[in-house]
């Protein structure tokens, strides 16, 4: 595929220059300090002075931290939030490195032939071999590295599948892994400054991302009352034991800042990363706002950026990505303004995938939009665009759905919205977001608009403004489809990917019931994201490039401030968080290497 930024730029004719055009405009000249002076602030001043900058606090950044700190070198990070953590904090925290430690301790059969042939066939042509390798093979040494180095440990997510587990090399039965449950006591003060999770657990309980698939389906399956009952005697056993039980994105950024905490690196939080400061071309520090003054540190050995991506810019979004699009769909931590991304674009660096997103079909929730899972996925719902028709198989992986939104999306078929419908059985049988079986749906959803009701698929179709025809004939024809037990338009369920989220006792196949039961019920679907998945190229050893190849010495840059190494896919669960921790791992050897 040609890069989309570049195709972007080609094609776009703005009115006039934007802030960002103007700010890109005020970059290094002739290796010149960059300073407070040309963003409006007061001049930077130099004070302190450490081996490495690491730019933020959340999964690249605080393994990359770590990792230069245990290679010896003096390292600091800077955060712009009051929190650390960032999306990290926020996320499930599934991660997908193959061949590590604890997946082979599991008897997952996997080999580095086979991880590199289905990364390969998952990315494509977009990203080049050599990164591929780098993360394939530091993967697994940095997972043991952080075990090593901090209070962490991993479980595997057994059965969660890989996304496309039918391709060379895939595992249907699964390679991520998600943290083990961590007790914030070991963050002593520092817990109070951990960024809440996106969905808070519920009091009491203990939960993993491996129960979730379980808990959706506690009211029908006596697996699923089990893992439910297991959830909660974790919470009494940690209570009884007076500990404060962290699990997913909570114990990963946690457990990372335990380990900075145990290697006497600091974290300034409140410290939003201004500008890079280069000299002679290379990147020797960065200008950072500290209690309201721009000032400079200086970084003898390198700088890492792993300030996030630019989901929350809605001027990046509004330049380089698909419309619709805004900051309103996102579930990705709010500082995530793009910053570093920017930075690095004045410093010379090439942007590559700015186009794309760790994208997932959300609902506009009022407060915050709910990014879906199982439930656009278990038996018993469809998928329609505003025609009422079925476009894509419901369970297939969340960023191709929303890639077929975007790829379909035209005047004569809108498929921005879309929208999930489902019946009363569907709604007897599974939990919905944190809203109970037969318990009925928050009023505030209605009234916002995020979701309607009606007795017949022809009332439900008036009121979200599709055909009425249409809506019942893609419903009769799915209702073949569901008892016959083969989706013959999506062949939704014929993946063993597809049945990870499905309802086992739904036979004959576990991710396909009719829609027949009143009243029926649709949900607004949006074109949400994780986060953004585009931004400074990389190679192999994390360092930034610029448009010609060339390295810009001293700066690297990992996870969503770079250009991700997963392309325009999704490998597994973890495709994002295991490659964040993996290339913030790679630049810090790097540095202390050369
Ligand atoms: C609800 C949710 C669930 C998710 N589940 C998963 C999952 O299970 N598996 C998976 O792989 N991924 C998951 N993700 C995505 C994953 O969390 C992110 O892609 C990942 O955290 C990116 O890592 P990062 O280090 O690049 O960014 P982040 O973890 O977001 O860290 C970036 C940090 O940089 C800081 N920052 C921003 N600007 C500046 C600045 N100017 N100066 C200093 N600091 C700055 C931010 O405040 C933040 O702390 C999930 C995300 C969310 C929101």
């Amino acid at each position: 595929m040609a890069d989309a930024t570049q195709n972007h730029r080609a094609n776009s004719t703005p009115a006039g220059p934007s802030r960002r055009t103007l700010l890109r405009g005020a970059a290094v000249a002739g290796g010149a300090l960059v300073t407070g002076a040309a963003l409006g602030g007061g001049p930077a001043r130099a004070e302190v002075e450490y081996d490495v900058v690491v730019v933020g606090a959340g999964a690249a950044g605080m393994t990359a931290a770590l990792t230069a700190a245990k290679r010896g070198l003096r390292a600091v990070v800077v955060e712009k939030a009051p929190t650390f953590g960032g999306s990290a904090a926020r996320s499930g925290a599934g991660i997908w490195i193959p061949n590590n430690e604890v997946i082979l301790a599991a008897g997952v059969p996997d080999t580095p032939a086979k991880a590199a042939a289905y990364l390969a066939r998952v990315v494509g042509g977009t990203v080049p071999v050599e990164r591929q390798q780098a993360f394939l093979a530091a993967g697994p040494a940095m997972l043991s590295f952080v075990m090593r180095n901090s209070p962490l440990r991993f479980r595997f997510m057994e059965g969660y599948s890989d996304y496309y587990p039918e391709f060379p090399g895939g595992m249907p039965n699964g390679r991520s892994v998600e943290p083990d449950q961590l007790d914030g006591r070991v963050l002593g003060a520092e817990l109070a400054r951990l960024n809440p999770s996106y969905i808070p657990t519920p009091a009491g309980m203990v939960i993993f991302s491996a129960d979730y698939k379980w808990l959706t389906l506690s009211a029908v399956n006596p697996k699923g009352t089990e893992v439910a009952a297991l959830c909660l005697l974790r919470g009494t056993e940690a209570a009884l034991r007076g500990e404060k039980p962290l699990t997913m994105g909570q114990a990963l950024a946690g457990g990372l800042r335990a380990g900075l905490l145990a290697a006497g690196v600091p974290v300034w939080l409140n410290t939003p990363l201004v500008d890079l400061h280069l000299e002679g071309g290379r990147a020797t520090g960065v200008v950072v706002s500290k209690n309201g003054t721009q000032t400079l540190i200086k970084a003898t050995r390198g700088v890492i950026v792993g300030s996030g991506g630019f989901e929350h810019s809605a001027a990046m979004r509004a330049e380089f990505q698909r419309q619709p699009i805004g900051t309103s769909w996102t579930v990705g931590a709010k500082e995530n303004t793009g910053d570093g991304i920017e930075a690095g674009e004045r410093a010379g660096a090439a942007l590559e995938l700015m186009d794309d997103a760790w994208w997932g079909p959300a609902i506009p929730l009022p407060g915050e939009p709910y990014f879906c899972l199982a439930e656009r996925t278990l038996p018993g719902c469809i998928l329609v665009n505003g025609n009422g028709v079925r476009f894509v198989n419901e369970g297939a992986p969340y960023s191709d759905v929303v890639h077929v939104m975007y790829d379909r999306d035209t005047p004569a078929a809108r498929h921005i919205p879309a929208w999930l419908i489902v019946d009363q059985q569907y709604r007897n049988r599974y939990l919905f977001k944190d809203v109970a079986p037969l318990l009925p749906l928050p009023a505030s959803w209605y009234d916002s608009g995020a979701v309607h009701k009606a007795w017949t698929i022809e009332q439900l179709a008036q009121r979200i403004g599709v055909p009425q025809a249409a809506l019942r004939g893609t419903v009769t024809r799915f209702n073949q489809f569901a008892v016959a037990g083969k989706d013959l338009d999506f062949h939704r369920g014929d993946s063993v990917y597809d049945r990870y989220y499905a309802d086992p006792y739904v036979k004959p196949n576990p991710c396909l019931a009719p829609l027949w039961l009143p009243p029926f019920y649709a949900f607004k679907i949006v074109p949400g994201d994780l986060g953004t998945k585009g931004g400074m190229r990389t190679d192999a050893r994390a360092r930034v490039l610029r448009a010609d190849g060339s390295v810009i010495p001293g700066l690297y840059a990992a996870g969503n401030a770079s250009g991700a190494v997963m392309g325009h896919s999704y490998a597994g669960a973890g495709s994002t968080l295991g490659p964040a921790m993996t290339f913030g791992y790679v630049a810090a050897n790097d540095i202390a290497g050369t």
